[in-house]
């Protein structure tokens, strides 16, 4: 009998459930003014976020919205912004080691646009000479003019939504452009330099045959890519893709059992062709992607976050900037009003699990009394996962294995609620 049936295919869970348990009630306002006059001494990544793409995918529910006239504009808003908080104690303190444009499409932004954004960036905030600077894309987005302007502005990270190189498997996806497009439009951004080029690949998507996810990892190996995001298709509720499931017209995505089977064979082909396992949704070649935007991430550092929609972080301060932002509020306060303060047990937790993500369980956050009663309280747990393979010992730690990286968001869901239990019952 397996530990767990359902798979959770997210982190999604985890997040929640941190966020609604560390609540520190002070006054939110009050407390993000205090700490923009104070030095930051934590890892600190730049988000950005572009809320634009030109087509809504069939399986998508990202926080976009199809291209419309607002675009134009859009970039001076996340300028505004950048502007806003720039000159403040906490930011120029402390070099920023990653900026990641997500979105949304990033590149639906005109080559003058992004310029517009990484100028603005790079003469107002400071940001370390060998900072990652991440872009994710489409394909058809990206023109030779906008690599030209990246590249010239630091770039030197692209995030290709690819999805899959199967013709059939990208209508079905909705994805634009053939398969053939994407490979020679990858090319074309490596050769140009861009080595730290990683793509997105879906897997388990109606009708997939082993055939055809041969296909995507012999393309991934011939292409020399340098990282992968592999996700099981996660059917949205409401989305174009449940839409025409729920109709009839496309056939239910394979069960759990051809699930396992695609991740075994992406797992081992890519390990086999040099590949290391950064993150349980991320291989990537040995030291090519570092990914330091979720290293960033992972180890509950500062996430300084620009743009309509984007949720981001300073010291103890979890915001999320509304859709539309007023400027008035801007003017007031360079951080969106919208958040609250979370207590230092929520950062204890959140690099643990931060942790799980990258692969391992260690109870090495606090001190060693403190690490040896949480060891306890979760012994039964960490049994539990060992009886059943998803970890072993592994020096002072435990590491995922094969399987553990498969239910790897369930362990974290897990783990996040016995070590939430574990704060209540001892703090
Ligand atoms: S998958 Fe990417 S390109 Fe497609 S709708 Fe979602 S954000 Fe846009």
């Amino acid at each position: 009998m397996n530990m767990y049936s359902i798979r959770q295919r997210s982190h999604h869970a985890s997040l929640v459930k941190l966020k609604d348990a560390f609540t520190d009630r002070q006054n939110h306002i009050e407390y993000i003014k205090k700490v923009l006059k104070t030095k930051a001494d934590r890892p600190r990544a730049i988000y950005i976020h572009i809320p634009y793409c030109v087509k809504l995918c069939s399986f998508c529910n990202l926080n976009r919205v199809k291209l419309d006239s607002s675009v134009e504009d859009y970039h001076k808003l996340i300028i505004r912004q950048i502007k806003s908080i720039a000159d403040y104690e906490y930011i120029q303190s402390k070099e920023f080691e990653s900026v990641y444009f997500g979105g949304g499409t990033p590149t639906v932004l005109s080559a003058k646009q992004i310029e517009a954004i990484l100028k603005t960036m790079h003469d107002l905030l400071p940001i370390s000479r060998d900072a990652e600077i991440s872009v994710e894309t489409s394909i058809s987005e990206l023109t030779e003019e906008k690599l030209d302007v990246m590249k010239e502005m630091g770039v030197n990270r692209f995030s290709i939504g690819v999805q899959t190189f199967v013709d059939r498997g990208r209508r079905q996806l909705g994805r634009r452009g053939s398969g053939y497009d994407a490979i020679k439009k990858i090319q074309k951004v490596i050769d140009k330099g861009f080595k730290n080029t990683n793509i997105d690949l879906i897997y388990n998507y109606p009708g997939q045959t082993k055939e055809e996810l041969y296909f995507d990892l012999k393309i991934i190996k011939e292409l020399d890519i340098a990282g992968i995001s592999y996700y099981s298709l996660i059917l949205h509720e409401g989305s174009m893709l449940s839409k025409l499931i729920k109709e009839g017209k496309i056939a239910e995505p394979p069960g759990i059992e051809e699930e396992k089977i695609f991740f075994d064979i992406i797992y081992e082909e890519l390990l086999d062709s040099g590949f290391d396992v950064l993150e349980i949704t991320k291989l990537v070649k040995k030291n090519r992607d570092k990914y330091q935007y979720i290293q960033v991430k992972n180890r509950a550092g500062d996430c300084l976050a620009f743009g309509n929609g984007a949720g981001g972080r300073l010291k103890n301060y979890l915001y999320y900037n509304q859709p539309t932002i007023s400027k008035i509020l801007y003017k007031i306060l360079p951080v969106s009003p919208m958040g609250k303060v979370i207590t230092n047990n929520y950062n204890v937790v959140d690099k643990m699990i931060g942790q799980v993500q990258f692969g391992y369980i260690s109870f090495n956050q606090l001190d060693a009394e403190t690490n040896e009663k949480m060891y306890q309280y979760c012994k039964d747990f960490i049994d539990r996962l060992l009886e059943n393979g998803l970890i072993k010992k592994d020096g002072n730690k435990y590491k995922l294995t094969k399987d553990g990286i498969f239910w790897g968001n369930n362990i974290c869901s897990d783990f996040t609620e016995r070590l939430i239990n574990f704060f209540e019952k001892y703090d």
